[in-house]
């Protein structure tokens, strides 16, 4: 199996429609969302089977038995987090603080404190036609980069013998990015073309050529800004990274998945331009252009 991952340095670049319409125009049955922060390449797949759900569990969070809470206020004292205070004369935890650390329950002197796991997500397997991998973390919890791992392995898991499979990634250059770079045989990144857009692009490079992945670029809505695309060019020439396109502003694309469809649905010029990366992109993986 093939693995491509379609990144770009922060959200909004455009990325998941770039992935929504590779996997039309291959009929991947094999497909993955890590972007566990804001999933939403499900939305443009029409009806899907019910998945198979599977609770994510991160670290451990502290619980005030208010029953057996004395109000001392020893644990807010000692939690460095600023995770605990009072309502009324009762401690409370704030599950967004805590880190888990359990010094409040080893100095609550009336044992009110426990460390319970924490359910920080669900991850959830769509098998029909296709298999579809995704996971949700739940706003404020951390470990993403775990979650997006256990995405990454139920894919490979559930759908072992197909040719290719188009996984869509986090926006940035965080731990969820670090964790789904590993094992790919092509990551594209999908650059815009604004001096920002530029600095993610180097960032995003820089991140994943510590794996040794090949790596190709393409920039969306180009013609926003042909100079800073001419730009995106120059670097990557200096870099040595194939340069596999320019993909223009097309409101097409936002009408599209309005409408839970991909832009590979709609005849537009962007759905023609889509096509041509996408069999650069085949190339690439060996694979030909089908
Ligand atoms: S240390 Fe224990 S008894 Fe004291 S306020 Fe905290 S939870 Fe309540
Ligand atoms: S477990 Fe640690 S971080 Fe959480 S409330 Fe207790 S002392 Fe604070």
């Amino acid at each position: 199996m093939k693995k491509l991952l379609i990144l770009s340095g922060k959200g909004g670049t455009g990325k998941t429609t770039v992935a929504a319409a590779f996997a039309s125009f291959s009929g991947a049955r094999a497909l993955a969302d890590c972007d566990v922060d804001a999933p939403n390449l499900h939305l443009v797949f029409g009806e899907l089977p019910t998945p198979r759900s599977t609770d994510f569990m991160g670290g451990d969070k502290a619980r005030v038995n208010v029953e057996k809470c004395l109000g001392c206020g020893k644990c807010l004292e000692h939690c460095r987090f600023g995770a605990l205070s009072f309502a009324g004369d009762k401690a409370v935890v704030n599950e967004y603080a805590c880190e888990g650390c359990g010094v409040c329950a080893q100095v609550c002197p009336a044992g009110a404190v426990t460390l319970l796991p924490d359910l920080a997500g669900r991850q959830e397997l769509y098998q029909g036609e296709r298999v579809f991998s995704t996971a949700m973390l739940k706003m404020g919890r951390g470990n993403s980069g775990k979650l997006v791992t256990k995405v990454k392995l139920d894919l490979l898991k559930y759908a072992p013998n197909c040719p290719l499979a188009i996984v869509d990634g986090s926006p940035g250059i965080g731990c969820p990015v670090i964790a789904s770079v590993g094992g790919m045989d092509l990551v594209l990144v999908v650059a815009e073309p604004s001096p920002s857009g530029i600095s993610d692009l180097e960032r995003l490079v820089k991140t994943a050529e510590s794996f040794r992945v090949k790596l190709a670029v393409c920039v969306n809505r180009w013609d926003m800004s042909p100079e800073n695309t001419e730009k995106i060019e120059a670097f990557c020439l200096r870099q040595g990274l194939p340069f596999l396109g320019r993909l223009p502003y097309d409101k097409s694309a936002s009408l599209a998945i309005n409408r839970g469809l991909s832009v590979a649905d709609v005849d537009c010029p962007l759905r023609e331009a889509l096509k041509e990366l996408y069999g650069k992109a085949l190339v690439l993986l060996e694979l030909g252009k089908n």
